[in-house]
């Protein structure tokens, strides 16, 4: 039996909200809109939250928010998704990469300000597959500087540090709900912020430039259809009900892992936790050793591949992705982001992966780091 990467965990009261939805007569900026909005808000603890199509589009309207456009620079990580960089490019700003720390895989504070120049306007750091960035310090390094700073939460919904929920320790935060995320709305995203301007910006972009008080042919600025369906707003208030089960079945899963992967800790070492943090895990991603090169890493993937094991190398550093090594970046140029890039393995993860899966996947783990 195939396990894959990621799988959605659908219910079947999951698929009756979204029938129920289908049964009426507003499909779109109806009442799933709203109230997912507030839920959404509620349950991160912020005042606003404000629903769009993805989380790509989430990440471009709080850059247009921040009035962050030609030849702005903003300080972010090359170990992300490529979205989280992409946004700048959007609105011709400049992505600053900053290397990573080691223990989070976050955006090092500790390099952020010699990064800072006249020209940069704001720090958008990555909680990455979970972990949660140096918020303080980041925060410390933004008000002294005065730059905005933006929480790209899109894979750490659910993580807290303390009572602090992902999404509120920056000027803005942005959630992603694609199926492989802790939860689906199919397609998706939201901004939460505490900032009504950010919030009223992005409300009115995401509908075409239509104010609270245009009427539907009247366009106050430039905007996008960044909208969410009431459909996909049905199945994410279900999901965000399910929400703390699945952050605790991920977190029983991880756990999991980490007894199994153990005994193999000379060549692969389990997701480490984060102290401080209670991790809502976005992805469950070992580590190989420093003994290990990318060559061997590769062939386990090669090997998981071959019999039947979703896995994946998280993340390709940004800046060697084809569209950013045209810009002029190398390797080289973010030692700490390329070791450990080098040597990541994402294995199956989802809220119903069983006991007995997680085994079978790491005895083939096993199986292949025996033919290295
Ligand atoms: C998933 C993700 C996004 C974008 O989400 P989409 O909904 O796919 O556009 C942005 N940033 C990070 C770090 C992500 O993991």
């Amino acid at each position: 039996m195939p396990i894959p990467l990621s799988c959605p965990d659908i219910s079947e009261d999951d698929v009756q909200a979204v029938v129920a939805v289908l049964m009426t007569p507003q499909l779109s900026l109806g009442p799933k809109l709203a109230e997912f909005e507030q839920n959404m808000a509620e349950f991160v603890g912020a005042k606003h939250a404000v629903a769009v199509s993805s989380g790509t589009s989430a990440l471009h309207l709080c850059i247009r928010a921040l009035g962050i456009g030609l030849g702005d620079e903003v300080i972010t990580t090359p170990f992300s998704f490529v979205a989280s960089a992409n946004c700048m490019l959007f609105e011709q700003a400049i992505p600053r990469f900053v290397d990573i720390e080691p223990r989070t895989f976050c955006i090092d504070p500790a390099l952020v300000e010699r990064a800072i120049t006249k020209k940069t306007k704001a720090i958008l750091a990555v909680d990455v597959f979970g972990y949660l960035a140096d918020w303080d310090a980041l925060r410390t390094i933004a008000k002294k500087h005065r730059l905005a700073l933006v929480e790209d939460s899109c894979e750490s919904l659910g993580s807290a540090r303390g009572k602090k929920k992902a999404g509120t320790f920056g000027d803005c935060g942005t959630f992603a709900f694609y199926p492989n995320k802790q939860m689906t709305t199919g397609e998706g995203g939201m901004i939460v912020t505490d900032r009504d301007d950010i919030a009223a910006q992005a409300r009115m972009e995401r509908n075409q430039g239509r104010d609270p008080s245009s009427t539907w042919l009247e366009h106050r600025t430039l905007g996008f259809n960044y909208r969410i369906s009431d459909i996909n707003c049905a199945l994410g208030l279900s999901q965000l009900k399910r929400l703390p089960d699945f952050v605790k079945q991920r977190q029983q899963i991880a756990e999991w892992y980490r007894e199994e992967l153990s005994p193999l800790a000379e060549h692969i070492t389990p997701a480490p936790d984060q102290e401080d943090v209670d991790i809502s895990w976005f992805v469950y991603v070992a580590h190989m050793s420093s003994q290990h090169s990318e060559k061997d890493r590769d062939a386990l993937l090669e090997h998981l591949r071959s019999n039947g094991i979703g896995c994946n190398n998280y993340f390709p550093p940004i800046h060697l992705q084809p569209l950013y090594k045209k810009q002029g970046f190398n390797k080289g140029d973010f030692p700490v982001t390329e070791r450990i890039a080098e040597r990541t393995v994402a294995l199956p993860f989802s809220s119903h992966l069983s006991r007995t899966e997680v085994a079978t996947v790491c005895r083939i783990v096993k199986d292949g780091i025996l033919r290295l």
